[in-house]
């Protein structure tokens, strides 16, 4: 299988798939594939005739102090992984196709969905996925785009992007896959070494214990998020946010109330390494 690089090949490409009458996925990756990554497309093949993955690291989403030149990039191994898994076309744009202009006249801001949790760590982070992922669906224009819920603020401002902008794309989020020990899956996963590696599912276990404790009736969540806070820094965790947030609005929630939805979430740094993880719950 071959990566698409122009996009006028993709546009041309994704056409002949839609006049032979097929409904179109389309699964956004960074690449360096992994499970979590393989779910969403076989969840998009579920949904659709034909799946599109695109691979691309998007310079606009990382900041100046972050992994942008670490990132994993292995283009041809994720190639065999498409092929294997029956996606249809990869698309594997250049930096300069992408952004082929000295200068971006035009963004999307996000307003409050992007005040807390990542949005408030990595300043420009969700504009430069807003940025990216508009040009993505109008280049491919799915039917249908898969995301995972590892990147659930990400979800839920994309929701509003699609609404917004009237994107007339039926987004699906597909659930968290974790390793044995419960790691949820990350590219950035292999920069840790094996004493973080061993380590890291701890994250994954205090959100568990928060929710079977909110499960158990705790409905102001402050003392016990505090606990698990120290439990992880005791551990060698460097907290960045550990939380309870409202899924409606992405804000923290300091009392929970019935019949409302609610995202637990915390992100975390193992040496230079940052982990994300969620679950989401119904009080
Ligand atoms: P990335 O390549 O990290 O930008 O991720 C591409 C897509 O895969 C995003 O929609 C992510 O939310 C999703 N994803 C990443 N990790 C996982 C995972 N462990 N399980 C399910 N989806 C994931």
């Amino acid at each position: 299988m071959e990566a698409i690089k122009l996009i006028d090949e993709i546009r041309e490409q994704v056409n002949v798939l839609k006049q032979q009458g097929k409904t179109v996925g389309f699964v956004p990756t960074m690449g360096a594939l992994h499970d979590g990554h393989l779910s969403l497309i076989r969840l998009a093949l579920e949904k659709v005739d034909a799946v599109v993955v695109s691979i691309y690291v998007n310079p606009e989403q990382f900041g100046p102090d972050e992994d942008f030149d670490e990132y994993p990039r292995q283009l041809s191994s994720d190639l065999e992984i498409c092929e294997d898994e029956g996606v249809d076309l990869v698309f594997a744009p250049s930096d300069q196709m992408m952004y082929p202009e000295e200068k971006q006249y035009i963004r999307i801001e996000v307003d409050e969905l992007k005040d807390h949790m990542d949005g408030a760590s990595r300043p420009g982070f969700y504009e430069g996925i807003m940025l990216v992922v508009n040009k993505l669906f109008n280049i491919i224009e799915p039917d249908v785009a898969v995301f995972g819920q590892k990147d659930i603020q990400q979800v839920r401002i994309l929701q509003r992007m699609v609404k917004e902008m009237n994107h007339g794309i039926e987004l699906v989020m597909g659930p968290i896959r974790r390793a044995n020990d419960g790691l949820a899956l990350s590219s950035r996963n292999a920069y840790l070494n094996d004493e973080e590696r061993l380590k890291a599912p701890a994250l994954f276990r205090s959100l568990i214990y928060v929710k079977k404790q909110i499960e158990d009736g705790v409905d102001t969540p402050k003392l016990l998020l505090e606990h698990q806070v120290s439990e992880l820094e005791a551990k060698g965790f460097k907290i960045d946010y550990f939380n309870v947030f409202t899924f409606a609005d992405m804000k923290p929630a300091e009392k929970l109330t019935s019949g409302n939805k609610y995202i637990i979430a915390g992100a975390v740094y193992l040496g230079d390494t940052r982990l994300i993880d969620n679950l989401i719950i119904e009080f």
